[in-house]
């Protein structure tokens, strides 16, 4: 899941996108509002955190571009003081939540949570894929009822493919929600974490849930077609 913080604060931004990353997310930081509207309008973000003071361009001015363009993508804004005039500007412009500073992280993350939940009709908590089970609550990875210990990128991935299990899934749609901003397309990095994850999932076992489409990408699937490589 890649999140977009629009947060001008030096020290919050780095506080935040920090917390947000050890807990898998991908994250970019933009810094004013024109440059998170231009990232939002660029990039396939899962979700984005929109504080709504900043300079070049206020929160509730991106957040109305963000909804001209008729993206649906799930905003939560972050308001500065517990002003209702700005709660209700928040919700008018089209954002889908806010959180008044000064907030807890924990409570950040949970409407994040809410948030990404929502924005997709089925996002069931516990995924299941023949034998391999993952909870995306507790991010535990478990094949045969025995935890696979994975990376907090490892586990981005292999929760990636499985909310999209039985569909091939390209590398660049696996570098846009799994990796952040300094992803380099000419890296194998794709390539040495899905081998990472093929060790510690598929080895050993039978069947292969982990399957290479040349050309195409990625299919995690427990359907009997070929078994790629
Ligand atoms: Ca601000």
């Amino acid at each position: 899941m890649r999140i977009l913080l629009v947060e001008d604060e030096p020290d919050a931004a780095r506080m935040l996108a920090k917390g947000l990353r050890e807990q898998t997310y991908a994250v970019d930081v933009a810094g004013d509002g024109e440059a998170g509207g231009y990232q939002a309008s660029v990039n396939d973000y899962d979700l984005i955190i929109l504080d709504c003071m900043l300079p070049r361009k206020d929160g509730f001015a991106v957040c109305r571009e963000i909804r001209a363009a008729r993206s649906t993508v799930p905003i939560l804004m972050l308001t500065a003081r517990d002003v209702v005039e700005d709660r209700i500007n928040g919700l008018d412009t089209g954002a889908d939540d806010y959180l008044t500073k000064p907030f807890d992280f924990h409570e950040l993350l949970a409407r994040v949570r809410a948030l990404l939940r929502r924005g997709q009709a089925l996002r069931p908590e516990i995924i299941r894929v023949a034998d391999l089970v993952i909870d995306t609550r507790a991010r535990i990875v478990k094949r045969s009822g025995r935890r696979i210990e994975v990376t907090a990128k490892e586990y981005a991935l292999i929760e990636y493919l499985a909310r999209r299990v039985g569909e091939v899934v390209g590398r660049a749609d696996i570098s846009e929600h799994v990796w952040d901003e300094s992803f380099d397309p000419f890296s194998n990095l794709i390539e040495v974490y899905v081998q990472r994850l093929r060790r510690k999932i598929d080895e050993g076992h039978a069947l292969k849930l982990i399957r290479t489409r040349r050309g195409e990408g990625y299919v995690l699937t427990a359907g009997s077609e070929e078994t790629g490589e």
